[in-house]
């Protein structure tokens, strides 16, 4: 596959890509996200982008391009992380936006119950053979650190609207990069989750007219 010139800005992070070829393959690689674009994903991408919601730090937003795949990108300051929906189109309410609502919602009631101290889990990302996850701990002067990683647990063994006995179980938690690690308090947390929630449920109003 032939990389296309024109497009040579990440449709997760908006840096420049650069012109790579591995085993016979061409792709356009992300010096920002770290992401391999092939030309018809990042065009397919590209395309289906909304605009993201407003935060400090953390945003989930659901960009449908009609797979259930690549339509997913978590925002973690500069860190963008871009999964599929898959695991949620089969979740129990059968609807994507209901499934990643539940799944906010759960994130916001965790965050706000947390005690000092307490490390508190997140999924994001439900692959195959992985997923994605937030370890975020609270510090006794209400300032949380976020670290995105990954586990083997896999994403069809559990639903994203109901996560909590499966994030009860990572002990492999894996950093994704040891310098990736950002900070919050509770009320911008809240605050990001929320506006997460609101994005997608203008987006599914929009969707439907
Ligand atoms: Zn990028």
């Amino acid at each position: 596959m032939k990389p296309n010139s024109n497009s040579n800005t990440c449709a997760n992070c908006d840096s420049q890509l650069v012109s790579k070829v591995e085993k016979g393959h061409a792709y356009l690689v992300c010096e920002g996200c770290k992401f391999w674009w092939n030309d018809k994903l990042l065009a397919q991408c590209t395309k289906a982008r909304r605009p993201r919601p407003e935060c400090h730090l953390l945003s989930l937003s659901y960009e449908p391009n009609g797979t259930d795949h690549h339509d997913l990108v978590l925002g973690l300051g500069s860190f963008r992380f871009r999964s599929d929906t898959y695991y949620y189109e089969l979740d129990g309410p059968r609807d994507v936006y209901k499934s990643i609502q539940l799944m906010l919602e759960s994130w916001l009631e965790d965050i706000t119950r947390a005690a000092p101290s307490d490390t508190v889990i997140l999924p994001h990302d439900f692959s195959d053979q992985y997923t994605g996850w937030l370890k975020c701990t609270l510090s006794e002067d209400d300032k949380w650190t976020l670290v995105p990683g990954w586990s083997d647990i896999e994403g069809w063994s559990f639903n994203p609207s109901d996560y909590r006995e499966a994030a009860a179980k990572v002990n492999d938690f894996n950093a994704v990069d040891d310098s990736i690690s950002y900070e919050a308090t509770t009320s911008e947390l809240r605050s990001d989750i929320e506006s997460s929630i609101r994005a997608l449920s203008e987006l599914r109003d929009c969707e439907s007219r």
